[in-house]
């Protein structure tokens, strides 16, 4: 549903010149003055739906809905300036649940130099809810959008995938540091953070892009979680299925072209690896490739086991 409500609200929304990048990349973009462009995202978490308050630390949560902003500042290479906290808390413990939630938020702020400069508190007989507006500025090369590859890209991505949901949804660092570095000093092309899954997010990159992609199964790094969610569960899905599907990894999947590309694998230049996975291709859709070179049709809803 809120893909197609995104898609019905996009055509309806009204802009101006100041807008840079709208509605359907990983924050906003906006012109403000020449030389300098201002970076916007929010997210707004709710228990019972992104979290449950009553399994986790509520300073966990509280760091995670600063992160995830960071994590779209960060697809868009943008440095985070400063955050805007709104808390509706649950009437009973508010307090207590407010403090924790800034007993995570502020820690993350800190490290990213990162200013708190305002925010709203209302408490009510419903469940807890945070809403964080994060504001990033671009480097001089300009924003990393989601529209920029060409067929003939390398697919790229940071670190590895699956099996968030066994602590890293909650506790990751947003790559920050790395989108900025790379995009500096190379001439990224497309970029975005993985959070709805390496197969849905990858099909994002390539609708804005106007192009398809290849992606390797076999060259997917898989993380130790999704191994570990594959051998002890009793569904039938395998780790490189986590990795495709699992989402809230917060990585960076990111394209390049191939000369780049090849010099960013070479110096693996970050505390975190980067792997080549496949290849953006002029079809119009997103073909995974098994090692033994059976070509599947990934489908936009996430993977599903065909073969
Ligand atoms: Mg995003």
């Amino acid at each position: 549903m809120e893909r197609a409500f995104i898609s019905h609200l996009r055509e309806r929304l009204p802009t101006n010149e100041n807008v840079v990048v709208g509605p359907g990349d990983d924050a906003a973009v906006l012109k403000l003055f020449d030389d300098a462009n201002i970076v916007v995202t929010v997210d707004a978490l709710t228990d019972g739906v992104d979290f449950a308050l009553s399994e986790v630390d509520a300073s966990r949560i509280g760091h995670k809905a600063l992160a995830v902003n960071f994590s779209d500042l960060a697809a868009m290479a943008a440095r985070p300036v400063a955050a805007f906290v709104s808390l509706v808390l649950p009437k009973f413990e508010g307090d207590r649940i407010a403090r924790q939630l800034y007993d995570g938020i502020l820690p993350l702020a800190d490290r990213f130099g990162v200013a708190i400069a305002g925010g709203d508190t209302n408490s009510w007989d419903g469940p807890l809810a945070i809403a964080i507006t994060a504001l990033g500025e671009t480097t001089p090369r300009g924003p990393l959008t989601r529209g920029g590859a060409r067929p003939g890209d390398a697919l790229l991505v940071t670190g590895s995938l699956g099996g968030s949901i066994l602590g890293k949804h909650l506790d990751f660092t947003p790559r920050v540091e790395e989108a900025i570095f790379l995009h500096q000093r190379h001439a990224l092309t497309a970029g975005i953070d993985i959070s709805d899954g390496l197969s849905r997010d990858l099909h994002h990159l390539c609708h804005e892009s106007g192009c398809g992609a290849m992606l390797r199964l076999d060259s997917i790094p898989i993380a130790d979680a999704a191994r570990t969610l594959a051998a002890n569960e009793t569904s039938s899905k395998t780790a490189v299925e986590h990795a495709l599907s699992d989402g809230e990894d917060f990585e960076l999947l990111f394209a390049a072209p191939e000369a780049v590309a090849e010099t960013i694998l070479r110096e693996q230049p970050l505390d975190v690896p980067i792997s080549l996975i496949g290849q953006f291709t002029n079809r119009n859709e997103v073909i995974a490739l098994a090692a033994d070179g059976t070509q599947t049709t990934l489908p936009n809803t996430g993977w599903e086991h065909r073969i």
